[in-house]
């Protein structure tokens, strides 16, 4: 039998590993619950089976507590994951803006704000894990060039705080790359390759189709206030037409996650990018997802068994895979 030659493609998971709360709820800022964290212990354990060495964006109330910091703690010393940092200003000090939802997304905090809760974080994160922390993901994604600026300031290399296909009332991920790339410190959506000082690796998103650029413009028109009453992405999800895919089990099925996979080993990608966050490591009563705890595992070993199938996989983190996808760069 013929065997076609499986392309070769990194496999990076990252998780949000940031208390667990109901998002219908306000944000919480102090006596917050990180219950979630416990569960990483069997979860690594799934996670070391596969093969996959997880990235662990920690965020303030997480390293805080000495029992979640432990947990983490005996993953990082075993060097089986990557500690990087995540921010969420309602619940890292100093929390001296309004608790709302505009306040919620760091883009929208004052750069000064932004450096003294980024520096606190840092600081403990650094102390407790006695480890260099190179990357950073901000809590409900976002970024701009103030941010990213303050990040090489304060020694991250690789950042992942892109959601391509994203947009929300503050900020847009539109148009930018869904590849790695150096980002333009100017207008961190944007590629160039004068820098080399920090690296933006964005996490899986795409349409069933190979052509996002095309697709995604249909996907937006279909979303417009007429096209919508119309129900017209409905519609075209369920004739398969057009998905727009997170590569996150939380969100994606199997099914719908392995389609997006066939794709971009399509278009040649050489990173496969993962995420979902620690809180669906347990079931809560309050649901942020339409699948369980069980559902989210199995989501997840599903689409990463498709994978192996399909192509050549190296498992690594998110500083590892910069590694090797700028050294390969320099090869080229
Ligand atoms: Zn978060």
């Amino acid at each position: 039998m013929a065997t076609q030659k499986k392309p070769n493609v990194l496999f990076v998971l990252s998780v949000d590993t940031e208390e667990e709360w109901d998002w219908q709820t306000e944000f919480p800022q102090y006596n917050v619950q990180v219950e979630n964290i416990q569960a990483i212990k069997t979860f690594q354990q799934e996670c070391n089976y596969i093969g996959i060495r997880p990235t662990y964006f920690v965020d303030y109330p997480v390293v805080n507590n000495s029992k979640s910091a432990q947990v983490l703690k005996s993953i990082a010393e075993e060097e089986q994951c990557e500690i990087g940092a995540h921010l969420h200003p309602w619940c890292n000090p100093p929390m001296t803006e309004e608790n709302d939802e505009f306040f919620s997304h760091v883009v929208n905090l004052p750069i000064e704000l932004v450096e003294q809760k980024l520096v606190n974080l840092l600081g403990l994160l650094r102390s407790t894990f006695g480890k260099e922390i190179a990357s950073f993901r901000t809590g409900r994604w976002g970024i701009n060039a103030e941010i990213m600026n303050l990040l090489i300031k304060h020694d991250i290399k690789v950042d992942s705080s892109v959601y391509p296909f994203y947009s929300n009332n503050y900020f847009s991920c539109e148009g930018a790359p869904i590849e790695p790339y150096w980002p333009d410190l100017s207008d961190p959506l944007k590629a160039q390759y004068q820098q080399s000082s920090i690296y933006e690796i964005p996490v899986s998103v795409g349409f069933n189709h190979t052509q996002f650029a095309l697709f995604n413009k249909i996907h937006k028109l279909s979303s417009t206030p007429l096209l919508s009453f119309l129900r017209a992405p409905g519609i075209l999800w369920q004739l398969k037409l057009l998905r727009k895919i997170y590569l996150s089990p939380e969100l994606a099925s199997a099914k719908d996650m392995q389609t997006l996979i066939k794709v971009l080993l399509k278009r040649k990608s050489p990173i496969i990018h993962m995420n979902l966050h620690s809180s669906s490591l347990i079931n809560l009563p309050y649901s942020n997802h339409p699948f369980t705890q069980q559902q989210i595992l199995e989501n997840m070993k599903k689409t990463i068994s498709f994978l192996q199938e399909h192509a050549n996989v190296t498992f690594c983190t998110i500083s590892e895979a910069k590694k090797l996808l700028t050294q390969s760069e320099v090869t080229q």
